[in-house]
């Protein structure tokens, strides 16, 4: 299948963005004041664009009060397959205590991940233009639009991406400054003679060859050779303008889309390194998915509560006003986290499985080396 079938137009213009050429590198190459003057309030101009406020509320989630979420601890047997499964992955590790151990107590410590995603759109504009090859433009007198007034699709939610988009109604043609609309520029090697002094002579004409003087091969007498810069013509083309002379200067538009994450794990300080907690799988208890959030506020362990509130608030603190938020969207996941006591040989210890993986963290593992173990 010919995969090129599959770009859609939307790919284009991103082939077109790249041949721009932005203003801060060719010097003032503002449009004409009237066109600013067709952009209005916080979308006049060039920089970055505020977005225009919210009317929405957010509304209380009624999901986040189950009561019934605490699960047990894992059992016996599961607890001893997961330990003999790690000590079997570590060289060092002697299997005896696995096999032998005596389970004192299993305990659950489960505990909570609230997650809180915010996805925000922002946009930014500049002025660039691009050489003038005679493109229509949109009938003049017609209103312009606000940067946060076009339409612009959104690629995927939650995803990080960017889009440049020429704002309508803001192109214009103006001549190019950097060749005074004459499309070239003079030849600074030739200065515009289009020949340069004969490297072989040194612009004598004559050539020093075996002993004798002879007229230079390479000028032919005349001292001077085609200057290779601009092969004669004494001038170049320009690089702004490609030689059209004009200008097409619009509004560019740059629109971004970050995903913002925060993540808090429930600390029940039963000795277990908590940042162990944010890479395991968990069981979603709780997803909740709106323009705006609230706070999660009922569910039973008050950490989450917290967390929660505070993330929200950050959240709304650090984007809302620089940005557009688009969508959140808030989860609450159950880790399993088992602390399971034994004893061997006489002495206790403990460790723990965690994750709906299974995962083992035993930091005193009686046998750390089989060579010591009888
Ligand atoms: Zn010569
Ligand atoms: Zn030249
Ligand atoms: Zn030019």
């Amino acid at each position: 299948m010919d995969t090129r079938h599959l770009l859609s137009d939307q790919d284009e213009p991103d082939k077109v963005q790249e041949n721009f050429i932005v203003n801060k590198e060719v010097g003032p190459t503002a449009p004409p004041a009237y066109e600013v003057t067709h952009l209005t309030g916080n979308n006049a101009g060039a920089g970055k664009v505020l977005p225009t406020s919210y009317t929405d509320n957010p509304v209380p989630s009624t999901g986040a009060h189950a009561p019934h979420w605490e699960i047990p601890s894992i059992s016996e047997e599961l607890a001893r397959e997961a330990l003999a499964e790690y000590v079997a992955s570590r060289c060092c590790y002697s299997r005896k205590p696995a096999k032998e151990m005596v389970f004192s107590d299993l305990h659950a410590l489960n505990t909570y991940r609230y997650c809180l995603d915010t996805f925000t759109e922002s946009r930014t504009t500049e002025w660039a233009s691009e050489p003038y090859c005679g493109q229509v433009l949109e009938a003049p007198g017609a209103v312009a639009l606000g940067p946060w007034d076009l339409p612009v699709p959104i690629p995927a939610m939650f995803q990080d991406g960017q889009k440049d988009v020429r704002m309508p109604h803001s192109s214009s043609v103006k001549g190019c400054n950097q060749c005074m609309t004459l499309g070239k520029s003079p030849c600074n090697k030739c200065i515009t003679s289009g020949r340069v002094q004969c490297g072989r002579c040194h612009g004598s004409g004559r050539d020093q060859q075996g002993g004798s003087e002879h007229r230079c091969s390479d000028c032919r007498g005349s001292g001077l050779v085609k200057c290779r810069v601009c092969s004669g013509v004494g001038s170049l083309q320009c690089p702004i303008c490609q030689g059209k002379g004009q200008l097409l200067c619009f509004l560019k538009l740059t629109v971004k889309w970050k995903n913002h994450s925060s993540v808090h794990v429930v600390d029940k300080r039963s000795g277990f390194p908590v940042e162990m907690l944010q890479e395991v799988a968990g069981e979603m208890l709780f997803t909740d998915m709106n323009q705006r959030v609230y706070p999660v506020e009922s569910f039973p362990d008050g950490a989450v509560n917290t967390a929660s509130k505070r993330a929200v608030q950050e959240h709304h603190s650090q984007f809302s006003t620089t940005c557009r938020i688009l969508q959140q969207r808030q989860t609450i996941e159950l880790i399993p986290v088992t602390r399971v006591h034994f004893t061997w040989r006489e002495k206790t210890h403990i460790y723990f499985v965690y994750g709906a993986e299974h995962k083992v963290y035993a930091k005193d593992y009686p046998a750390k080396c089989c060579c010591v173990i009888a």
